[in-house]
């Protein structure tokens, strides 16, 4: 079997980044340092960390008196302002490129514009974008769902750092249609739109692709989507144990990605185990 790693597979800047806070915020603490929910969204990197003194906060868990670390995510202003006021220290390692689109919409939206988000209502991500939103604003999904937006004056249309390229496409079309006038601002960031670019490229050359991520990663569910929507079947694993080594050995040529908040060891165990198939 032929093994095609992606280039792009495994931490983003933003991740990267944010983990070497998180690590550096607990050796100077020398204790336990906490995050604002799991701070990337992967199972095997969280465990590592608890183990380096850095660990998760359930949403309605009570902020103990020490230091809380922002995820990459990055949270609204008014659980900011909560932290500020319970831990010792906030610690902000929101990814400087969703820290940008908090920015543009609290500018818009102070200039009267009503803000629609191209993502998942749920995610992290755009639970923060909102809170900056002055007005409100609105998540849309998908194309469809624009038609089911009230009506609007000045809109302002931002996505999700790691949305499908394709479907914010979509959305954008459909904004624009529907709200001549619209700013459009395309807010994927270079790091989802390279692994998405990359994937694409590889599903048309392989059998199958295998997507290493956290089961709970959006943007590592992407990956399998985009895959299997062009039509190559896409194995989303978190380990090398879950591979499905039988199916897998059928083949003659197997792509391998990762999301963004996946390890590089873990790759590399999922590649080590594909080569010994
Ligand atoms: S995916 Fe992009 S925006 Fe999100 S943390 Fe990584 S670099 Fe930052």
């Amino acid at each position: 079997m032929e093994i095609v790693v992606a280039r792009s597979a495994g931490f983003c800047m933003g991740v990267r980044r944010a983990v070497g806070i998180a690590r550096e915020a607990a050796a100077e603490e020398q204790g336990e340092v906490f995050t604002n929910g799991p701070l990337i969204h992967n199972p095997q990197a969280l465990e590592k960390l608890r183990r380096e003194g850095v660990i998760p906060l359930g949403d309605e868990e009570a902020v103990p008196p020490a230091a809380v670390i922002v995820r990459a995510h990055g949270i609204p202003p008014e659980t900011r302002d909560r932290l500020q006021r319970q831990a010792t220290r906030v610690v902000d390692a929101t990814c400087p490129k969703v820290a940008t689109i908090q920015k543009k919409i609290a500018k818009y939206s102070a200039n009267g514009y009503a803000v629609v988000i191209a993502g998942d209502a749920d995610h992290p991500e755009v639970v923060g974008l909102l809170g900056y939103a002055r007005g409100g604003a609105h998540v849309v999904s998908d194309a469809a769902a624009v038609a089911e937006l009230p009506p609007l004056g000045k809109v302002l249309l931002v996505a999700q750092t790691t949305q499908d390229e394709e479907i914010f496409e979509a959305i954008r079309r459909r904004v624009l249609e529907r709200f001549p006038g619209a700013q459009a601002l395309s807010t994927i960031c270079q790091s989802t739109h390279r692994r998405q670019t990359e994937v694409r490229q590889m599903a048309g050359e392989v059998d199958a692709m295998v997507v290493i991520g956290g089961r709970n990663s959006a943007n590592t569910c992407r990956l399998a989507e985009i895959c299997r929507h062009l039509g190559t079947p896409a194995y989303h694993v978190e380990t090398a144990e879950e591979l499905p080594l039988a199916e897998l050995r059928q083949l003659s040529r197997v792509g391998v990605t990762a999301g963004a908040s996946t390890p590089a060891d873990v790759i590399e165990q999922v590649v080590e185990r594909l080569r010994d198939a």
